[in-house]
């Protein structure tokens, strides 16, 4: 069997939402398990973030998966539905389903549901993606309140750079400025607002990347933000080559040795999920010390330099991320955000759990 595995770490699951929990004492959490789990398995983290008061993800059949499951949390659909025949299963399974736009706020008119749809009016504050405009709500509500498939009613939005520069700010004005004196509940923060704008927290909270042991920021590590892995990636080496000066590695020939190296070849591929675009450099641990790659990644094996690595040998540990190494360190060198590498993992790596 290839060596490659990836371990899901139920412990950092559970740690990482009791950070949360203590960065919003006040708040309820509403744990994002969209795209099953952002790669760490849906069952495996809703059982593991069981502490939390909800769960939010897009995928209708995962929502269903969860209450065949004996799930009794609620359930947000963070995009609703897509089509009218949608409304039977949602009603009849009690999932909430975030209402964000004319169509689809038809539709629900027009629908005779089993049960009444508890609903989230998301509201467009400047994302410009999802959500009626912020200055619509008085309509949407009215319409929402006479609508006899709709049951109880929630509020959100969703922050375009808590992240980065310009903060949630501008946003949460307008918000506030739209939903003025209206007593609903609100949910407004994803992991970045969560982790520095206590002012955006109010009724629910929704972290994604955070749980996962990830941060959303650019400029301040996870392990700074106090929250642990719990995804690792692992594989083997499964040969070594010596290199001569002039000799280079993989496809297209991308890396040329300039003096004696050695190289370890790692069963670990594009096909796997690592990024085919992480370019020599990317960090990477072999028998337990950081090295860099080498050379294109190829569907299968990558390369490592493991010249400066004296037990490195057919069978030496590889951690491509996780456990010793963050996932956002591979991520920024490949040009891309930890949550890509997380959800791209594939069917053929094996998941082990740690309890
Ligand atoms: C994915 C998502 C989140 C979680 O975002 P993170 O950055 O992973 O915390 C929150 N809200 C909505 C609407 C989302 O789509």
């Amino acid at each position: 069997m290839r060596p490659i595995r990836v371990r899901i770490d139920s412990a950092a699951l559970r740690h990482n939402l009791d950070a949360a929990r203590r960065r919003a004492p006040r708040s309820r959490i509403c744990a994002v398990v969209k795209a099953n789990a952002y790669g760490h398995g849906l069952a495996r983290a809703a059982r593991a973030l069981a502490a939390a008061d909800g769960l939010a993800l897009i995928e209708l059949e995962a929502a269903l998966e969860l209450r065949r499951l004996g799930e009794r949390r609620p359930i947000l659909l963070l995009q609703g539905f897509f089509s009218p025949d949608e409304l039977e299963p949602i009603a009849a399974h009690g999932l909430t389903a975030v209402v964000h736009d004319a169509e689809q706020l038809a539709i629900l008119e027009r629908a005779r549901p089993p049960k009444k749809i508890a609903v989230v009016a998301k509201l467009n504050t400047g994302m410009n993606r999802l959500g009626f405009p912020a200055e619509d709500l008085r309509g949407v509500l009215e319409r929402l309140r006479n609508c006899p498939g709709a049951g109880a009613i929630a509020l959100m939005t969703h922050f375009a750079d808590a992240d980065g520069k310009r903060g949630v700010r501008w946003q949460l004005e307008r918000f506030e400025a739209a939903s003025a004196g209206v007593d609903l509940p609100k949910s407004l923060a994803n992991s970045a607002a969560l982790l520095r704008y206590p002012e955006a927290h109010k009724d629910w909270v929704r972290p994604g990347i955070m749980l996962y042991g990830c941060s959303p920021f650019p400029d301040e590590s996870a392990e700074k933000l106090g929250l642990k892995p719990a995804m690792t990636l692992t594989s083997e080496l499964i040969a070594v080559k010596e290199l001569r000066p002039g000799d280079c590695v993989g496809y297209g020939c991308t890396f040329t040795a300039d003096a004696r190296m050695r190289v370890g070849v790692v069963a670990c591929g594009y096909a796997d999920g690592y990024p085919r675009h992480a370019p020599t450099g990317t960090p990477i641990l072999v028998a337990g010390k950081r090295t860099r790659t080498l050379g294109r990644v190829a569907m299968d094996m990558l390369f490592a330099d493991v010249s400066g690595i004296s037990g490195a040998e057919v069978g030496s540990a590889v951690t491509l991320w996780g456990e010793g190494l963050s996932a956002d360190e591979v991520a920024a060198s490949a040009g891309t955000v930890s949550y890509e590498l997380l959800c791209a993992i594939s069917q053929r790596v094996p998941v082990s759990e740690a309890p």
